[in-house]
Order: C-alpha cells, then sequence, then structure tokens
C-alpha cells in the first residue's frame, strides 16, 4: 500500500486540535514516513485552488476541527467532503459544536451588536457591521455569511468518524493514527480515541456515595486530593462524559467539564446530568433541594460547555 494522503482543516476553533497533533511530537515523524500531507493550512502552504485541483477521493483521511459557523467553514466542510474518502469530526467543536457552540445561548444580531457596537473597547461612531460584499480600491471583497447558529460537522457534510476531546489526548491521535494507516477501520459513525465508559471510570479519586448539600464553584473551595469532587459539591461532569483523555482535569483538581461528550446511548449529555444531580441532591423538601441547585452557577452553560449544538436542545429560543 501507498502512503497515505491526508488533510488537516480549521473552521471554526482555537487552533488547540492542531498543536494536539503536533503534541505527537517525534511521532510525527512517523507520520511523514506513512502519510503525505496534501492540505493543512496551519503548517504547509497549499491553497484551496490546490485542493479544488485534486480528483474526487483523492485525500483518504481528513481531520476537520472546527465548528461551522460561517458560510466559508460549510464551503470547506463540502469541498473536503467531496475530496475525503474518510472525514473525521476531530474534536468537540467539529463533533459537537465545542465552546464556540456556547454562542447559541444568544442571536446572531446579540452577537454582532455586542462585539461591533457595545462592548467597551470598540469605537465605531458610525455602527458599522461585517458585510458579506466591500469594496475597496483594489476591488470587490467577499467575506463569509456568519450564520445565526453553530453548527455541528455532522449537520453540514456526512461524517465517518467522530473524535472527541478539547483537543483530543496526544495518545488517542496516534492510537487513531494508526489504526487509520493499517486500513482496519472501524464500522461508519463510530467514535474513535475514545473509551466506550464513563470517565468516572478511569478517575483515580476515590468514590464512595454521592450525597451533596451544598455546590461549590472550584476557587470556593480546596478540594480534597483524593476524593471525587462531585461528592465535594464540585459540578463534575465525569458520569455522563466518555472517558479515553486520561482524566487529565480531575488529576489536576479541576472538575470534568465533559469535553469527551456523552456516552454511548446518551442522546444530550447536559439532561442526562440534570438526572444525575436528581439523584445527589441531599435535600429533605423541595424548597431546600431548589436552595442546593440555586447554588450551582451558569448550569446551562456548564451541562452543555462543549455540546450545545449537537444537543436536543441545540440553541436559546431567540427573543
Ligand atoms: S471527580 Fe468527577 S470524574 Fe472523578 S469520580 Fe468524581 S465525578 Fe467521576
Ligand atoms: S477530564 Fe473531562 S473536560 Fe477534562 S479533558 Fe477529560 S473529558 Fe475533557
Amino acid at each position: 500500500m501507498g502512503k497515505l494522503k491526508i488533510a488537516s482543516y480549521w473552521a471554526a476553533a482555537c487552533g488547540g486540535c492542531d498543536v494536539a497533533i503536533l503534541d505527537i511530537h517525534e511521532k510525527i515523524v512517523d507520520v511523514a514516513n506513512i502519510a503525505d500531507i496534501v492540505f493543512w493550512p496551519v503548517a504547509t502552504d497549499f491553497k484551496e485552488k490546490d485542493v479544488e485541483g485534486y480528483p474526487d477521493g483523492y485525500i483518504d483521511v481528513t481531520l476537520f476541527h472546527g465548528a461551522i459557523r460561517n458560510s466559508e467553514n460549510e464551503h470547506y466542510a463540502q469541498l473536503l467532503r467531496r475530496k475525503s474518502k474518510v472525514l473525521v469530526a476531530f474534536g468537540s467543536c467539529s463533533m459537537m459544536g465545542g465552546i464556540p457552540g456556547l454562542a447559541n445561548f444568544k442571536s446572531r444580531d446579540g452577537i454582532l451588536s455586542r462585539v461591533y457596537l457595545e462592548s467597551p473597547s470598540t469605537q465605531n461612531r458610525e455602527g458599522v457591521l461585517p458585510q458579506t460584499r466591500v469594496e475597496v480600491p483594489e476591488g470587490e471583497l467577499e467575506l463569509p455569511y456568519f450564520y445565526e447558529d453553530v453548527k455541528t460537522l455532522a449537520d453540514v457534510v456526512d461524517v465517518d468518524y467522530f473524535m472527541p476531546g478539547c483537543p483530543p489526548a496526544p495518545h488517542q491521535i496516534w492510537a487513531v493514527l494508526q489504526v487509520i494507516a493499517s486500513g482496519n477501520l472501524p464500522p461508519k459513525g463510530a467514535v474513535v480515541g475514545a473509551s466506550d465508559k464513563s470517565l468516572c471510570d478511569e478517575c483515580p479519586r476515590v468514590k464512595t456515595e454521592k450525597k451533596v448539600k451544598k455546590f461549590y464553584r472550584p476557587h470556593e473551595i480546596i478540594p480534597d486530593p483524593e476524593k471525587c469532587l462531585l461528592e465535594q459539591g464540585i459540578v463534575c461532569m465525569g458520569p455522563v462524559t466518555r472517558g479515553g483523555c486520561g482524566a487529565q482535569c480531575t488529576r489536576a483538581n479541576m472538575p470534568c467539564r465533559g469535553c469527551y461528550g456523552p456516552l454511548d446511548g446518551v442522546v444530550d449529555q447536559g439532561a442526562k446530568f440534570v438526572s444525575t444531580l436528581a439523584s445527589i441532591v441531599d435535600a429533605d423538601t423541595p424548597e431546600e433541594a431548589e436552595e442546593i441547585i440555586g447554588k450551582i452557577v451558569d448550569p446551562a452553560g456548564t451541562f452543555y460547555r462543549f455540546g450545545l449544538p449537537g444537543s436536543l436542545l441545540r440553541r436559546a429560543r431567540n427573543a
């Protein structure tokens, strides 16, 4: 078998997924032995017209990072889908919407107004908002259209595999690249580079009975370094989150925020966590339960931190 042709593209994302690929360190040399990179804007000088010039299905595997926030993101998703045999939604943003997906708690108009008109550091006396066509002395520029909603990659194209993580853990990236190189691919639609058990399963903290009388934000308490954080009243999404990261956050005394997404069979990670909470709140009356739950700051932004666009909610209702 000849060398694989691999592409990596970054849509609405922070760049962390590309950094995670480089975090496989010296194994990147092994990648060069098994694969030719045919498009990777952050690291190589290929242009859009190069990709357009490839025959359909020319690229063996594209790792697509980032959510679909604007028309350019969707254009590249469709282009790379057409040119790739295998398309991987790589990272939480591509798979579930990720942190950019939190924008679905706001409207398009609200975001543009906040960013371009109201923010304290903005001077925009004429109230100019981004336009998709702009005349400049050299001609007309075309800019992407900013969508009302952040979407997942699978909302706009057919996706072969899903790899969660914000970003995916480097050891998982290397494992997935080896599987791809072996040609021994899992069934279409599979979640790759992750566990099928919950994060609690790989978290080394001691678990006993979960009964919570009071919730704290991480800065309000110095947690016992050995005990389950959720049992200490720190909201930890571990019970409803797919493992595979090695419990990086809980090992560093921080609660899991759910970036590896829901477990198999769970449609809505946030809703699942609400039912987890209902089973651990130690209240004798509805009023006490309300008081305990009321201590959780920003519940929607916490329970749907990485997956609002991919959830059943998808977005907040526009006023
Ligand atoms: S700290 Fe979080 S991930 Fe670890 S056992 Fe407790 S709930 Fe699960
Ligand atoms: S502990 Fe949770 S938030 Fe942290 S990397 Fe793992 S899955 Fe993501």
